[in-house]
């Protein structure tokens, strides 16, 4: 397991924010400035790259693949070794360490979900970006969001038509769209040009 791990990890280390992560910091930058609003990030990544481009509000329910647990202590620690020093790695008390992240089958963790939640039936705007929404339960934050503020202008970015409700839908408008939708919203987003387009 620690092998697979370490291979991914060594592969992301060599990943770059795209223009995509640098767009959701823009965005950050504009609704949370002072006197402004908040801005809250609820992302199912564990590559740690919304930190990379600058995101600073996350909610990271899967996880974070740079942070290890450990299995008898629960000691949590950041660790950035790439490669690690040895497989697998060890806490200080001995027990074997493992990765940040949730795995299949296990329950997102209490606090990251209520965080999400809150967010989500508090906001005025939600965006959907870079996901189907159809694995539940974080599926169902959009939904959330919706019930919350069913009266209130309240926008979704998603091609799941379902999303689509009372209070607003920009609909079935995908990627570049993401950055149109944000300036027809108001907000003025200067992202920075993608390198590799
Ligand atoms: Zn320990």
């Amino acid at each position: 397991m620690w092998e697979w791990y370490d291979w991914r990890r060594r592969v992301i280390h060599k990943a770059q924010p795209n223009a995509g992560h640098r767009a959701l910091v823009a965005l950050e930058d504009r609704i949370a400035a002072p006197g402004e609003g908040s801005f809250t990030l609820v992302t199912q990544n564990v590559d740690g790259l919304h930190d990379g481009a600058g995101s600073r509000n996350i909610v990271k329910l899967h996880g974070d693949i740079w942070l290890v647990r450990c299995t008898a202590c629960g000691a949590l620690e950041r660790n950035k070794d790439v490669p690690l020093k040895e497989l697998p790695p060890r806490c200080r008390c001995g027990a074997i360490l493992r990765p940040g992240v949730v795995w299949f089958g296990e329950g997102l963790p209490t606090e990251k979900w209520e965080l999400a939640s809150q967010a989500c039936a508090r906001t005025r705007v939600m965006m959907v970006v870079g996901t189907s929404a159809v694995v539940y339960p974080a599926a169902g934050l959009a939904e959330l969001a919706l019930a919350a503020r069913a009266s209130s202008p309240s926008s979704t970015l998603s091609p799941r038509p379902w999303i689509a409700g009372p209070s607003g839908c920009c609909g079935d408008r995908r990627e570049r769209s993401c950055l149109d939708f944000c300036e027809d919203s108001g907000f003025r987003i200067q992202a920075g040009a993608d390198p590799e387009s």
